[in-house]
């Protein structure tokens, strides 16, 4: 435990913070349970209490509180990060922003809009969309999660390829400083070059530096026209070769470009209902392609050309455009059911790890090498942004092993898989952040000047160490 900070609140700070959201803002046991259990079951919290503030104000004055006890926060969005940030592992109050969940404004000449981030993605995507506007972000839990935790976390997704990371579409931001001060930096500006920029230090801080709550987000033009492909192909090579015809075809218009290995797509259809190989023959990788454009028509004859081209230059083996939205509702479907699609197979080690891209084949090579000696056997189930460079990488155990007996070589196959990605320069935390699962291999892989920068930002903002204690920083000396 933290020297300095204390994780369990004594009764006169808890009764401050009670009288300060009000009996409708204290989480009760039963609301409470989900909220300290991973979705996944990895992690399972306690907290010596768990507020929804109503508002700024309130927020602000619970850590007010927390401060003057020198009481450690976990806050807390929709609770659907894969790292455990957003769990309190050690009795950290917990602080939830769900009802901190209005759409301030929506500005579809400044292309911004300004919210809450307790407003879920999907009502934020929502919202654009009422102004016949888009707020590209999406990601598979993008029901549940919230504005203030994907921006916590950097959430990156299947359109990242044309319109970037959440870095990237955030304009301003409004927090909650480690001492309980409002920061209102909800500038609606493009260019501000003023000193240093420090949202961005909150952009992917999962909640180490502050609390979001509330942020102003970049909109862009509604497509009118999308285009969705599904092509086989021999390897990953291959994939790399396409992705680059194809953004050279389409002048552009790649929305999303997704690798997913013949294993994965095996799996999906054979343990998600509804999925089925929607290709004559079984390919050892597929590429699932999206297109969109500002026009109405004109990117049916394009993916054609494309097609034809790919295929002389034998890039693809085989490829279905989808003829209507229920068809490309299919294929995506079978992208976004793969983390569903391994649950039954019992024990697996997941790694969100990113590559130049013109490295990505060779990372799968080195990788799939290093498993097989480390766990014989092993199944690799690799898919992911291809586009981004950013391959989710899971290993599965051999059939007919046992749970108990493939954990224990984990650690090993994780060890296997981060030394393909340093190979190549990668990054063993591409796009679900470090919170608790990474902190001590991003300690030890860090570069040993950007660590102590990122240690001496940490104790600068937030000198009592109250925020998110032991998530993305390791604690010294472990
Ligand atoms: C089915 C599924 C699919 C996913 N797909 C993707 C994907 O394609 N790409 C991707 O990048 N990620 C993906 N994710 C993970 C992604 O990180 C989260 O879904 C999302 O970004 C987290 O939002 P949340 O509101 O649930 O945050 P939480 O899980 O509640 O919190 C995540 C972290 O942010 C901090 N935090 C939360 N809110 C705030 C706040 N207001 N202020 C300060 N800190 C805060 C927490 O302390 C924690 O450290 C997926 C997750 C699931 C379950």
């Amino acid at each position: 435990m933290d020297k300095a900070t204390s994780r369990t609140a004594p009764s006169g700070a808890a009764d401050e913070i009670r009288a300060i959201v009000g009996p409708k803002g204290v989480i009760d046991d039963d609301a409470l349970a989900p909220m300290l259990r991973e979705w996944r079951g990895r992690w399972e919290g306690e907290t010596s209490l768990a507020v929804a503030p109503a508002s700024v104000e309130e927020v602000a004055a619970v850590v007010r509180v927390c401060a003057a006890h020198r009481l450690a926060i976990t806050p807390q969005g929709g609770n659907t990060g894969l790292v455990g940030g957003q769990i309190p592992l050690n009795g950290e109050i917990l602080i939830s922003l769900r009802r901190l969940n209005r759409i301030r404004s929506v500005d579809p000449l400044d292309g911004t809009m300004t919210l809450d981030a307790g407003v879920t993605l999907a009502a934020a995507q929502a919202a654009a969309e009422n102004v016949d506007r888009l707020f590209p972000l999406s990601i598979g839990s993008e029901g549940t999660c919230q504005v203030g935790g994907v921006i916590s976390t950097n959430a990156g997704g299947v359109n990242v390829l044309r319109y970037g990371n959440t870095r990237e579409l955030v304009l301003g931001l409004e927090a909650v400083t480690p001492t309980g001060d409002i920061w209102n930096g909800l500038q609606r500006l493009r260019k501000n070059n003023t000193g240093y920029d420090l949202k961005h230090l909150l952009i992917g801080g999962e909640g180490t530096l502050g609390i979001v709550t509330g942020a102003c987000l970049r909109l862009f033009p509604r497509p009118r026209e999308r285009a969705t492909m599904l092509a086989a192909l021999p390897d990953p090579e291959a994939a790399l070769r396409l992705l680059v015809r194809s953004d050279a075809v389409s002048g552009g218009r790649v929305t999303s470009f997704e690798l997913i290995s013949g294993a994965a797509y095996d799996l999906c259809a054979k343990n998600v209902p509804g999925v089925r190989h929607v290709l004559a023959e079984r390919s050892p990788w597929y590429a699932l392609v999206e297109f969109s454009s500002g026009e109405t028509s004109g990117l049916r004859p394009m993916v054609d050309r494309l097609l034809e081209s790919a295929l002389e230059a034998c890039e693809i083996r085989d490829a279905a455009i989808a003829e209507s939205q229920a068809q490309s509702d299919e294929l995506w479907r079978m992208r976004h059911s793969l983390s569903e699609a391994m649950k039954p197979e019992g024990a697996q080690a997941k790694h969100d790890v990113s590559a130049p891209l013109s490295d990505v084949p060779r990372f799968l090579a080195l990788a799939d090498a290093g498993v097989e000696r480390a766990a014989p056997g092993a199944r690799v189930i690799a898919f992911g942004h291809m586009g981004d460079g950013n391959i989710h990488y899971d290993v599965l155990k051999p059939l007919g092993a046992a749970d108990d007996a493939f954990a224990k070589q984990i650690p090993i196959i994780e060890n296997a898989v981060y030394e393909a990605v340093d190979a190549v320069g990668g990054s063993i935390s591409a796009e679900h952040g470090v919170g608790v699962a990474r902190a001590a291999e991003v300690a030890a892989r860090k570069d040993p000047a950007e660590l102590a920068m990122m240690r001496a930002v940490k104790a600068a903002l937030d000198p009592k160490g109250i925020m998110n204690p032991g998530k993305m920083l390791a604690p010294q000396g472990r």
